[in-house]
């Protein structure tokens, strides 16, 4: 079925799917554990409406390409245009908040780093985005405070807090702006906390968004 947005409380969300701007190093744990430097500035990659999968579709690994590490991320969507934005006026156009898994073809792009090539093919195929349905920004009690985990087959993988983030969701979803237009629809990845690896046939995932599960199961 064709990836829509929604809410969880099952209220109407009319907005398009757009594209998914993410951030490849927001929180310093997942730094050291891929050994990277911190960057100066935020490191910003894209990945297209066809990678966006809802979690109750099974999440299909590419074949023959290496690990399909997951990276748990807090989603924001965003509900109004935004150029230039200041942080204020970011919060202002977030409409909702989920919970997503950049999935990334880690033996790939390493591949790609060392040759100083783009990351697409490693971030950005279809179904790279699998995602939960939001919850409306009230219902989060603070959004720069909530507990992210991964759980795979009953295993704790990934557990984190997005105020670990270097930078917070409103000042990157505001500095995004400044390089890409976000259109109603988009959505912005805001890290990936430690803890990442790869995914396996069969693998069956639990994401916590604060006090909320949504279930997901590798095919
Ligand atoms: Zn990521």
């Amino acid at each position: 079925m064709a990836y829509q947005h929604r809410y969880l409380e099952g209220d109407p969300l009319d907005l398009p799917v757009g594209k998914v701007v993410c951030i490849g190093r927001n929180y310093l744990d997942h730094i050291r554990e891929l050994n990277n430097a911190v960057p100066e500035t935020p490191i910003l990659f894209m990945k297209p409406a066809t990678a966006l999968l809802g979690l109750d579709e099974p999440i299909r690994l590419p074949v023959g390409q290496g690990e399909c590490h997951h990276e748990v991320e807090l989603a924001v969507l965003v509900g109004r245009a935004l150029r230039d934005a200041d942080a204020a006026t970011a919060q202002n156009a977030v409409v909702g908040y989920g919970i997503a898994l950049d999935l990334t073809l880690r033996d790939l792009q390493n591949e790609l780093k060392k040759k100083g090539h783009p990351w697409e093919t490693a971030k950005a195929f279809d179904g790279s985005c699998p995602l939960s349905p939001f919850v409306k920004p009230g219902a989060l009690a603070d959004p720069q405070a909530t507990d992210l985990t991964l759980r795979i087959n009953g295993e704790p993988r990934q557990q984190g807090n997005t105020r670990l983030m270097m930078i917070g969701i409103f000042e990157l979803v505001a500095y995004i702006s400044t390089h890409f237009t976000l259109q109603p629809g988009d959505v912005v990845l805001t890290g990936t906390p430690a803890g990442v690896g790869p995914l396996q046939s069969g693998d069956q995932l639990v994401l916590g968004l604060a006090d909320r599960e949504f279930v997901a199961r590798v095919a």
